[in-house]
């Protein structure tokens, strides 16, 4: 049953700003949620790799999917252990010295154990989860066997995770806030242009409205 918070662990107890660390559960969801993308760390053949992938969360699971070939997907389902990070910024921090600089920003960071979906009808549910968590409101054909057979999915349950959470913008060591110097924050926001339709788009599609009027963070889920 999902309580309030998760509870933090030896490795997910900030050492360095505990105060800008956080365990509320709706928290890391917003952020796993509103990012569009994550990076999944592995040691794959006694290295360390890190892969950029799409990520979706379905209650207290993410899901990521790729190629049965891929390499840290496969070190994955083997029983590597992953770390997943996920990361938005909120603003650019201009300070009055080199250190001062800074970025105000929300991540997350996951340790966990992957799991491979082999169910083929819980597969086609993660491939529409994964259409709609990047663009709510798009309709796919269905997914065909040899697609499902070709990708590999992996389940990873949230239970060991950190949340944490910069924004207070420019934090100058006392002697500084006096000197000669601009100092401030710039906002970041990811911006969406225009839809461009596909050239070989079939006679009579019209662009719909999801895609006109994309939006990000998308509408707030109920899980
Ligand atoms: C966009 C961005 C830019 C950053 N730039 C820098 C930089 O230039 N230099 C720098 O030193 N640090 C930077 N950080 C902070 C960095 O991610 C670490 O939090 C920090 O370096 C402390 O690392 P640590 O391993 O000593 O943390 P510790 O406090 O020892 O970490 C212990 C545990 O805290 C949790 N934790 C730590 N960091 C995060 C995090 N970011 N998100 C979620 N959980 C976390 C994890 O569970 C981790 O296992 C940046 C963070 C972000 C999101």
């Amino acid at each position: 049953m999902s309580t309030e918070a998760y509870t933090p662990t030896p490795r997910t107890k900030l050492r360095l700003r505990p105060d800008r660390g956080h365990y509320d559960r709706e928290l890391v969801h917003a952020i796993i949620d509103e990012a569009l993308i994550a990076h999944v760390g592995a040691v794959v053949n006694g290295e360390p790799r890190v892969l950029p992938t799409a990520i979706v969360r379905i209650g207290e699971d993410v899901y990521i999917h790729g190629s049965q070939a891929n390499g840290v997907l496969g070190a994955l389902k083997d029983g590597a252990p992953a770390t997943i990070t996920v990361t938005l910024i909120d603003s650019i921090v201009a300070g009055r010295s080199g250190f001062g600089f800074s970025l105000d920003y929300r991540s997350v960071m996951i340790f966990s154990h992957g799991e491979a979906v082999t169910d083929p009808e819980e597969k086609r549910g993660l491939v529409q989860a994964f259409v709609n968590d990047l663009m709510p409101g798009h309709t796919v054909r269905p997914p065909k066997p040899k697609e499902l057979a070709a990708t590999l999915f992996l389940r990873f349950p949230i239970e060991e995770v950190s949340a944490k959470v910069r924004d207070v913008g420019v934090l100058d060591v006392e002697e500084d806030y006096g000197l000669d110097l601009w100092a401030g924050k710039i906002p970041v926001s990811l911006a969406f242009g225009a839809p461009e339709d596909c050239p070989r788009l079939a006679e009579g599609i019209a662009t719909p409205d999801y895609a006109q009027n994309y939006a990000r963070p998308p509408m707030k889920r109920s899980t």
